[in-house]
């Protein structure tokens, strides 16, 4: 490798760096190896040594390499020859749009395209890749990831809002493992980046800088989910906490679209057997066996059957891996069937109600006021 000092690009970048999200990738899995292709543009290589100098060398397009851990050392490989090794890499991209491509070679995931930089360093024991990426771009790519193709554009701009507020109200939420924000649905989904589409990059770009804020002019709790099944969800239903702003109400946005119901069967046994062993349900007892042959919800609740006996519905649905909390529950010969409504937590905004919203005319303003009553609009001043 041809090393070339650049104080000047080096000032640049740390400049550059300082204005841009960082964002954890492949964050659920334990990774030894990265691979990546320079898929379009140039990227510029910079490693920083174990004595405390620094090397960059410059990346053309289709330049191919790896890194893996060392111990506490990262090495580089280019492609598939072993350079040297250092403390920390970064990839930097010398204009806007350029992109890499990531792959784990003991992951089946698909290759994924990141626009911006990357770090990638050791991280307490642990590989790690961090894309450092600015704001607009990330959104860009979350709204992609988050909507999916194929719908108006009120939509789009009501969730870019909703993202960019999550996002800048919680970038200390994953402080303790050195970047702001994962890139799962624990933070927000962002798998790879924007696709390109003029209507959502545009509704990205129209909102610039249009947060929600609450009464006391802070960052808005923006949780959202999938479908809400008709009604949304108490915050302290799901995680025993009030979230100011944020309470349960009627949707009739989402009935009819396509997560809106749902039906699952679990076998008798494995049902009463975790309600027995985890609450002491009374199975023997008559009235309250009874109660198991039809539980309603016409309206949402907390508990399973009677709050006298302490089920919470939000422990059924994560040890029975169910779409949402709202469904009814029937026994069928050995089988309880679920006949459930919605998908996701149910708290905050409906993505399918908004999505339907958009297309029966509503502005994204309008969309969003719905699904936060108590939240206000922030339009910067030009
Ligand atoms: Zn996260
Ligand atoms: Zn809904």
């Amino acid at each position: 490798m041809k090393p070339f000092l650049l104080v000047f690009l080096s000032l640049y970048w740390q400049l550059s760096l300082a204005q841009k999200l960082s964002i954890g990738l492949y964050t659920s899995s334990t990774v030894k190896e990265f691979q990546f292709v320079v898929a379009s543009g140039n990227y510029l290589l910079h490693a920083i040594l174990p004595d405390g100098t620094s090397y960059s060398a410059k990346l053309a397009a289709q330049s191919q390499g790896k890194f893996k851990m060392n111990g506490a050392m990262v090495q580089y490989f280019q492609g598939g020859t072993y350079r040297f090794e250092a403390i920390k890499f970064e990839l930097l991209q010398l204009a806007q749009e350029d992109f890499c491509n990531w792959s784990v070679p003991t992951l089946s995931t698909k290759t994924r395209a990141y626009e911006g930089d990357f770090e990638v360093r050791i991280y307490k024991s642990n590989l790690q890749l961090v894309n450092l990426v600015d704001l607009q771009t990330y959104l860009e790519g979350v709204v992609a990831c988050e909507g999916g193709p194929g719908h108006q554009k009120p939509y789009y701009q009501a969730q870019a809002v909703i993202s960019r507020t999550y996002a800048l109200n919680n970038l200390k939420r994953h402080q303790k493992d050195g970047y702001e924000l994962c890139e799962r649905t624990h933070c927000q989904a962002y798998l790879h980046k924007r696709t390109g589409t003029a209507l959502i990059d545009s509704a990205v770009h129209q909102t610039k800088d249009v947060v929600l804020l609450n009464e006391e002019g802070k960052y808005f709790p923006t949780f959202f989910h999938a479908n809400c099944g008709g009604q949304t969800c108490e915050p302290q239903d799901i995680w025993n906490e009030q979230i100011i702003g944020l309470t349960t109400f009627k949707d009739t946005f989402c009935v009819h679209t396509k997560q809106a119901t749902w039906v699952k069967s679990i076998p008798l046994q494995t049902w009463t057997t975790f309600l027995v062993k985890n609450y002491g349900f009374p199975i023997k007892d008559s009235l309250s066996y009874s109660l198991l042959q039809a539980f309603k919800q016409p309206f949402r609740s907390a508990f399973y059957l009677h709050p006298v006996y302490g089920i919470p519905l939000r422990d059924l649905r994560e040890e029975f891996k169910l779409k949402s909390t709202f469904f009814d529950a029937v026994i069928e010969g050995q089988e309880v069937v679920l006949y459930g409504r919605g998908f996701g937590h149910g708290v905050g905004l409906c993505q399918e109600g908004a999505m339907q919203m958009a297309k029966k005319g509503y502005s994204f303003d309008q969309i969003l006021l719905f699904y936060y009553p108590g939240a206000r609009l922030f339009v910067p001043t030009p």
